[in-house]
């Protein structure tokens, strides 16, 4: 495995590319936005809203959470004067943290709200079908952000949909390729509705969204999360945590490296100092809240533990004490 020589990535991460001098395209992107015209780009982005608008009410829909960057999203459409629709996916396992960063949101900005909730039974089947069959209990989910979102827009006749930040360009390796197309194939609402990053169009800083989410009501939890050393992020699900864990055995690098890589890209901290992070937390097991997961997923200790076998690319001895922990719990 070899890491970005600018942050802490590395080259196993799905998507990223790597340049010559052995620098990541995340990194690459950065300066490239530094000659962005964010005004220029503003104005554009409203003729394109105005264009497209049909609800007499709403301007456009705004796919939430109610964590930071749902904050940044909604604060900077009100200011570009928009009237924006939010729509949220229930979470999973919702986090008391996250339920209230949500209501406050909704009541700093002062903006509409409806959270779409699946089918429990149904949502639980499809989260525990892709984590057995992929390794990954959050992608149902994640397909509702985009799909059910999108399917609701329509229904209030509403085209255009943001989202926050366009993580292909931001953290893989194509700019042209989006987040939306890979999931296009779930999205029954077809060429109906127009999907918008927002970071396509203003400036999108995790660690300034962050600052900014805290100025309007947003609350850091008060330790940091699992496998990782930020209080900010990743907060409202509490299934993220397993989610957010099987990149370890899987890509060999976890939430410390993810979020370490991003705040180096920022100028938030030193190669040095997510290196270090990195090696304290990384890889570091939810076991808190596993019993929780587990209950959810409806998966038995031994399911959870092949599928970790499964999906371990990466062997490292963490890994193997975290099964070791995990058969105490068959005792
Ligand atoms: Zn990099």
């Amino acid at each position: 495995m070899k890491r970005c020589t600018k942050c802490v990535i590395p080259d196993t991460r799905p998507n990223i590319v790597f340049d010559e001098n052995g620098v990541c395209s995340s990194c690459n992107y950065v300066p490239f936005r530094k000659s962005w015209d964010f005004e220029k780009l503003k104005n554009e982005c409203l003729e394109i809203v105005k264009k497209h608008k049909k609800n007499p009410h709403y301007d456009c829909v705004v796919a939430v959470s109610g964590g930071k960057d749902s904050f940044y999203l909604v604060k900077t459409l009100k200011e570009w004067g928009l009237n924006p629709l939010c729509i949220s996916i229930r979470p999973l396992i919702p986090s008391p943290i996250g339920i209230k960063n949500l209501h406050n949101m909704v009541y700093t900005f002062g903006v509409d709200l409806i959270q779409i909730t699946l089918g429990e039974q149904r949502w639980r089947d499809e989260s525990r079908k892709w984590f057995l069959e992929d390794g990954n209990c959050f992608e149902a989910w994640v397909i509702a952000t985009f799909r059910d979102v999108q399917d609701m827009a329509k229904k209030f006749d509403i085209p255009i949909v943001f989202y926050g930040e366009n993580g292909n360009a931001f953290y893989g390796g194509s700019t042209e390729k989006t987040v939306l197309e890979e999931y296009s194939k779930y999205i029954t609402s077809g060429q109906e509705v127009i999907t918008m990053y927002l970071s396509d169009w203003a400036p999108f800083v995790s660690s300034e969204n962050l600052r900014i989410a805290k100025e309007y009501g947003f609350t850091e939890n008060s330790v940091r999360s699992v496998g990782g050393f930020t209080k900010g992020y990743s907060l409202d699900d509490t299934i993220d945590e397993l989610y957010l864990w099987f990149t370890y055995p899987k890509f060999g690098y976890g939430t410390s490296t993810k979020y370490g890589a991003q705040l180096v890209r920022e100028g938030k901290m030193t190669r040095e100092e997510a290196l270090d992070k990195i090696e304290k937390y990384d890889g570091e097991f939810p076991f808190d809240n596993i019993d929780l997961i587990m209950e959810y997923l409806g998966i038995t200790v031994d399911e959870i533990i092949a599928t970790i076998r499964k999906f371990t690319n990466y062997h490292h001895e963490r890994i193997e004490g975290i099964i070791q922990e995990l058969e105490k719990k068959k005792k």
